[in-house]
């Protein structure tokens, strides 16, 4: 395995640290031996957003799957419950959509 950034050699570690809102977690991954650059396992990475979540903090940034539903004739996008009280969202709040590429960005006001 070559690192992506350089194409230096990766080394298996794992002392790793990552940051999510203050808390430290300590992963297994990989470390570029050129540029130090490091590369946290997946499933490492998808443990340590479990137990965030756990702690109540929301690792940024992160990905989550959903789907829409379908009410009336539009696609409805219901969010976390958790990203709801974190950001602190309610229903009258007024949201800005934009678009960019494939990707649907909403911003609260
Ligand atoms: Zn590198």
């Amino acid at each position: 395995m070559t690192c992506p950034v350089c194409e230096g050699k990766l080394h298996d570690v794992d002392d790793i640290t990552l940051e999510v809102e203050g808390y430290i977690f300590i992963v297994k991954g990989q470390r570029c031996a050129s540029c130090k650059e490091e590369f946290p396992l997946e499933e490492e990475t998808q443990r340590t957003i479990t137990v965030a979540r756990k702690l109540g903090v929301w690792p940024e940034p992160m990905k989550l799957y959903r789907r829409f539903s379908k009410s009336g004739n539009g696609l409805v996008f219901r969010v976390p419950a958790d990203l709801e009280k974190q950001l602190q969202l309610d229903e009258k709040m007024e949201i800005a959509i934009s678009k960019n590429g494939n990707k649907l960005v909403i911003e609260t006001t």
